[in-house]
């Protein structure tokens, strides 16, 4: 980003993390098909060392994006993609509207657009959403979280092969095609979500301390929905479980305070972000980072 003069201070980071669960069967596509994956239409991404599936962060966190934005009813006004399938977006488009807009400034605006260059408020995204892994045994001797996964006959590893027909709606022919689904039951672990706290030019961080609920609310959403293609047809829908929510205040970087745990719990609905305000707030005028 082409900024000059601005000071940007990080006060202090919120961890998220926990489990990922499949309820239902989960495609992310990957790239099309090499001589390993035997010609199957439609691959999942996979690990390319271990060749396990897994989720990129960049999937989980376009997807609590999007859901957020419709949630705020923020107009999705930029194309990402004009040719078929069409991607748009939600972009601010004054500094007013971004000061207020808990889905840019979350999740960050596009750099290098001519208009934004001269804006001087514009912080860095706060939100990074980490890669999610094929859980795995937490331990020596611990239980394999995805045994049964590791253990089924599928034809290709980890995952189960849907065929589908795609029925033409004019002349009503049946193409079938295939569609490769890591399947319900698997677990990936480690989730983390990272929201940073940042301070420009003195103004403080007090808005994206309150902001941080969003995340949260943007995770709930995307349970009721489904990550990956094929959610109008069962497929995509996840849990979250095993939550642990913690702040890191600068100092703790710094050596001088200790990390906090803000919340523990079983699944979001248990969590109370709105508890977590006055916590950090807390732990910001103790330290030294305050
Ligand atoms: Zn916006």
């Amino acid at each position: 980003m082409e900024q000059t003069a601005q000071t940007i201070i990080l006060r202090g980071k919120v961890i998220i993390t926990g489990k990922l669960t499949l309820i239902t069967g989960l495609h992310i596509g990957g790239a099309a098909a090499g001589l390993d994956i035997g010609g199957i239409d439609n691959p999942i991404i996979r690990h390319p060392v271990t060749r396990e599936p897994y989720i990129p962060g960049s999937s989980l966190r376009g997807k609590m994006r999007s859901l957020l934005e419709r949630h705020l009813g923020k107009e999705a006004n930029t194309f990402i993609q004009r040719r078929e399938p069409v991607v748009r977006v939600h972009q601010c488009v004054s500094p007013k509207e971004y000061a207020e807009c808990a889905a840019c400034q979350i999740f960050g605006l596009t750099p290098g657009d001519k208009e934004r260059r001269e804006w001087t408020t514009i912080k860095p995204a706060r939100l990074l959403v980490r890669d999610v892994m094929l859980a795995k045994p937490e331990g020596p001797g611990a239980e394999d979280p995805n045994r049964a996964l590791r253990e089924a006959k599928t034809e290709l590893p980890f995952t189960e092969v849907k065929w589908e027909a795609a029925i033409d709606r004019v002349t009503a022919a049946a193409v079938p095609r295939q569609n490769e689904r890591v399947p319900a039951g698997a677990v990936f672990s480690p989730l983390e979500l990272v929201y940073s706290l940042y301070d420009l030019d003195g103004t403080g961080s007090e808005q994206d301390i309150a902001w941080l609920k969003y995340v949260f609310k943007a995770m709930e959403l995307l349970e009721d929905d489904y990550l990956g293609g094929y959610g109008s047809r069962g497929a995509g829908k996840v849990n979250f479980t095993d939550l642990e929510v913690t702040f890191k205040p600068r100092a703790y970087y710094e050596g001088t305070a200790e990390k906090e745990l803000l919340g523990k719990a079983g699944n979001l609905r248990q969590l109370d972000p709105a508890d977590y305000e006055g916590k950090i707030r807390q732990a910001l005028s103790g330290g030294q980072g305050a």
